[in-house]
């Protein structure tokens, strides 16, 4: 069966590393790639070291150099995706700095071409379709909530009333799965019931950007698919649910250049985003104690999270010499979680 494999995993995650290629008018540029293996590995270059000496090994459980399309990412992870159906917790990551490629490997550049459309629109896709070849055994439904955290504060992106009231978390055992119970759960049917919800979401995400300065780089989006299934003979029920998560840039804030605001922000994403290393660190060593409890971005992942739940990390990078000490201390991170 398709998902044994799925249950070898080391700790049930996964890293895959993910190289965007230079942007339309980089041409020229010089890569700190220097050579992408089959079997996850990627040969970084330090662009102020000569040869061999500069030279650092990576490796992954897979790497996505720049000319792999997202058709060829998604169906590396369709398995982890359909097991959602079968009753398990899904949670896909993208972690790097800004402008690495984050939004587009979940998301995409534009909704309205398919064939660029990201990890979030294709699982959805895929979900519905397998739903549906299965409809004689099992009746699916499935339910979207999109929040965002922005220092510390979870806010829903799609509440119809465009409140933008803090709301509460419950912790995994209070919450059977529903971590963030007061954000709005969306019924879909189909996907283009999605594209326009998550235009919404994103749309509302927008808002603060302007008033906030590119805020979508400095806030987690956390797309959270629900599935419940029920046996048409026997009524079992079953839930499972997938979280895809746009992470805040990772970027290091130089301390001495931000104050106020902008300083609190970085302050908040560096904690989030090391409680989420820290937690990952933690299930991958299989420790008894998982520090969950540490940010609110690990609260609200928490039933995805360990046990029998499934992660997925995307660790993005820009391949351009100039962000060199980033893209170092991003494949670290993934270093450590891997
Ligand atoms: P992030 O969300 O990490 O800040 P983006 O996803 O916005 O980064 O990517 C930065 C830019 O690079 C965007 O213009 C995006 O369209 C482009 N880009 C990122 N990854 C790819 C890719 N694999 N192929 C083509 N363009 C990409
Ligand atoms: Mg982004």
């Amino acid at each position: 069966k398709m998902f044994n494999e799925l249950q070898d995993l080391k700790g049930n995650i996964r890293v895959y590393c993910r190289v965007r290629p230079f942007l339309p008018g980089q041409s020229g540029r010089q890569t700190i790639v220097e050579c992408v293996g089959d079997d996850g590995e990627l040969v970084v270059a330090n662009p102020s070291k000569s040869g061999k000496e500069g030279h650092r090994m990576f490796k992954f459980n897979k790497v996505f150099g720049p000319t792999a399309t997202q058709a060829n990412v998604y169906s590396d992870i369709q398995p982890f995706v359909r097991s959602v159906l079968d009753g398990y917790n899904v949670c896909i990551f993208a972690y790097g700095q800004t402008g690495s490629g984050k939004t587009y490997t979940m998301t995409g550049p534009n909704m309205a071409s398919k064939d660029t459309w990201g990890v979030n629109y294709r699982a959805l896709n895929d979900l519905f379709q397998i739903s549906q070849t299965r409809s004689n055994v099992i009746k699916y439904e499935v339910m979207v909530q999109m929040v965002e955290i922005y220092n510390e504060q979870v806010r829903d992106l799609l509440s119809s009333d465009g409140s933008q009231k803090k709301l509460g978390i419950l912790t995994a055992t209070q919450s059977s799965g529903l971590a963030v119970p007061d954000a709005s759960m969306h019924s879909v049917r189909a996907t283009s019931d999605v594209l326009d919800l998550m235009d919404s979401g994103f749309k509302n995400r927008a808002v603060g950007a302007t008033a906030l300065n590119e805020r979508s780089s400095r806030s987690h989006s956390i797309l959270t698919i629900h599935v419940r299934g029920t046996d048409q003979k026997t009524g079992t029920a079953l839930r499972g649910s997938l979280h895809l998560v746009d992470l805040a840039g990772s970027e290091r804030v130089d301390r001495s250049e931000v104050t106020g605001d902008r300083l609190r922000e970085a302050q908040h994403i560096n904690k989030s985003l090391s409680a989420l290393g820290d937690v990952i660190f933690a299930l991958a060593q299989k420790s008894s104690h998982v520090p969950y409890r540490n940010s609110k971005l690990t609260q609200v992942l928490q039933s995805s999270l360990g046990g029998q739940a499934k992660t997925l990390m995307f660790v993005q990078l820009n391949p351009d010499t100039t962000s060199y000490s980033e893209s170092l201390s991003t494949l670290k991170f993934a270093e450590r979680v891997s």
